[in-house]
């Protein structure tokens, strides 16, 4: 089979098609599904992404956290709603070009935008009210809710047109008890809500593991962002996804090097025998953090793992092949068939989140359709 021949990302529709019928049949018969295409797909590619879920698999919503990613949506063409979850006051004028559905997570967010809708002479503007929880991050107090309740009462140029909130700690079993507590606090505010506002805005709270953890919080509409991707943070969920995202390589060159010779910046690794050592055309501004570096990380060649030695480079990563039967060409998978971003991520105490994220922009895309 021909193989890549540079660095490439590899985004796999079917497995995105498969994650997406998964996490549905997880949920209750009409439940709307909310995919979350934040900082470019989680690392994949936001348009095409989103495209697929458009178009092949008909998804209900979409959310990015700012306003310059729902643009760029847009101008790719998605034509479904976008709710942007976390908008600044200084863009809130291009949500509105872009037909972009804000979240108002406190007086200062709502006024700005309630401002903005009446000067552009909207009315009934669909907007997301973001309550706090727990997790202390966005969002309005329980407390808060008359004074919610009163604006939207008087401001014709605004509707609610859902209520969230965000789970603090959905993956975590242990903290089950805590969960249940934002869970009751969430269904107050709602109920409060809807018998001041005489009607039912679309309410959603789980993300991907509470999806899957929190059955009884799926309440009109779920959001779902790594699961999609085809990560559940447990193995167990993991084992019913499939990665969406490969990264692969392949090696430029060969190196035979004796002992105590050194490898990479500040001769940071030295041979302790004859090695053979490759080079590959990525490093930390390709998203392979430094951290990776002096074989804490490794990569598949061949089926085998093959250490990061020395320093990662911004460029370039060099790997200890000895014994690993290969040449110059051949492909090197960093994430994918052979180890796992959640593997590879777990190497420096990280997630699958943050490695998906991180691959750069640099690196091409390549499509499995
Ligand atoms: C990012 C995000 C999500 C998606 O979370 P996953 O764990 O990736 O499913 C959902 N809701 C909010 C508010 C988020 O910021």
């Amino acid at each position: 089979m021909l193989h890549n021949q540079e660095s490439v990302l590899e985004i796999n529709f079917k497995a995105l098609a498969h994650n997406y019928t998964f996490i549905k049949s997880n949920t209750k018969a009409g439940t709307k599904i909310l995919a979350v295409v934040k900082a470019f797909g989680y690392g994949s590619d936001a348009v095409e992404v989103a495209k697929y879920l458009q178009d092949e698999l008909d998804v209900d919503y979409f959310a990015v956290a700012y306003i310059r990613e729902g643009a760029y949506l847009r101008a790719g063409g998605i034509t479904k709603p976008i709710l942007v979850l976390h908008p600044q006051v200084v863009n809130l004028k291009h949500a509105i070009a872009y037909n972009l559905e804000p979240s108002l997570y406190n007086d200062r967010i709502f006024t700005a935008f309630a401002k903005e809708a009446a000067k552009q002479g909207k009315k009934e503007y669909p907007v997301h009210i973001k309550f706090n929880t727990g997790l202390n991050r966005l969002g309005f107090f329980e407390s808060d809710i008359d004074f919610v309740v009163s604006k939207l009462k008087t401001l014709k140029q605004l509707k609610a047109v859902s209520l969230f909130s965000h789970m603090a700690a959905s993956e975590d079993p242990n903290e089950k008890e805590f969960t249940t507590t934002q869970i009751n606090t969430f269904k107050k505010i709602c109920t409060t809500f809807e018998k001041e506002m005489k009607y039912k805005p679309t309410l959603h709270m789980t993300n991907t593991s509470g999806i899957f953890n929190y059955p009884e919080a799926h309440f009109d509409m779920v959001r779902t962002g790594i699961g999609l991707y085809g990560f559940g943070n447990e193995t167990k969920f993991d084992k019913q996804l499939q990665p969406v995202a490969s990264l692969k390589s392949v090696i430029s060159q060969i190196h035979r090097i004796e002992k105590g010779e050194s490898v990479g910046y500040n001769r940071a690794y030295i041979a302790d025998d004859y090695k053979t050592i490759a080079t590959l055309p990525l490093g930390h501004a390709d998203g392979i953090s430094r951290q990776f570096g002096n074989s804490v990380g490794s990569v598949v060649v061949n089926g085998k793992l093959a250490p990061i030695i020395g320093n990662v480079c911004m460029d370039m990563i060099m790997i200890d092949i000895t014994g690993i039967r290969c040449n110059e060409g051949d492909e090197v998978i960093i994430f994918g068939e052979g180890q796992t971003t959640e593997e590879l991520a777990s190497k420096i105490n990280t997630i699958s989140y943050e490695l998906l994220t991180a691959v750069s922009q640099r690196v091409k895309r390549v499509f499995l359709r």
